[in-house]
């Protein structure tokens, strides 16, 4: 058993039935589950904090403007090989190459742009961990 930190990014926390849809999708999963979710609103340190790792690179301010937008929904998802189950269900980085690529995707469905592509997955063990504390602090680990 495994655990990710995923994100459903300010766009789709704020449109409802695009909401409910992801949260539909993301039932459906045969071994994917959420165990414990919150609504987030980040401030510009924050997010500068979090992304640190894409600092100077061409779309980091348009990142962090994007994330500080509005709130978001932090998740906890739990299931055999969640990190890898989870990134597969969000697709590819870049949503307008996984509409050709990837369609069935959350962010071929979903997504807007490079930068605005509606969802967040951790990429290792390590990167989970790091995540999940910075999301939930008050959580015993
Ligand atoms: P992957 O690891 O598959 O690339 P990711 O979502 O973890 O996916 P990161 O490389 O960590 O992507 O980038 C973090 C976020 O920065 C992305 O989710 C996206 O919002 C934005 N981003 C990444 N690459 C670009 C890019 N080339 N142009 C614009 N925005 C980007
Ligand atoms: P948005 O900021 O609207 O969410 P994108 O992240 O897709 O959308 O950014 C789009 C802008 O970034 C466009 O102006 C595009 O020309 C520019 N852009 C895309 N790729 C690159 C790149 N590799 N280097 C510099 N600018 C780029």
């Amino acid at each position: 058993l495994c655990r990710t930190l995923g994100l459903l990014k300010p766009d789709i926390t704020a449109n409802p039935v695009f909401l409910r849809q992801v949260l539909a999708q993301i039932h459906d999963h045969p071994t994917l589950g959420i165990v414990h979710q919150k609504a987030v609103q980040w401030s510009a340190q924050d997010a500068q904090s979090f992304y640190a790792e894409h600092r100077g690179k061409f779309f980091y301010q348009r990142l962090c403007d994007y994330m500080t937008s509005g709130p978001f929904m932090a998740l906890i998802l739990e299931g055999p090989e969640a990190i890898r189950n989870w990134r597969n269900l969000i697709g590819p980085t870049h949503p307008i190459r996984a509409r050709l690529s990837q369609p069935h995707t959350l962010r071929a469905q979903f997504g807007l742009t490079d930068t605005r592509n509606s969802f967040h997955g951790s990429d290792s063990i390590d990167t989970a961990l790091r995540e999940i504390k910075f999301f939930f602090p008050e959580l015993q680990l």
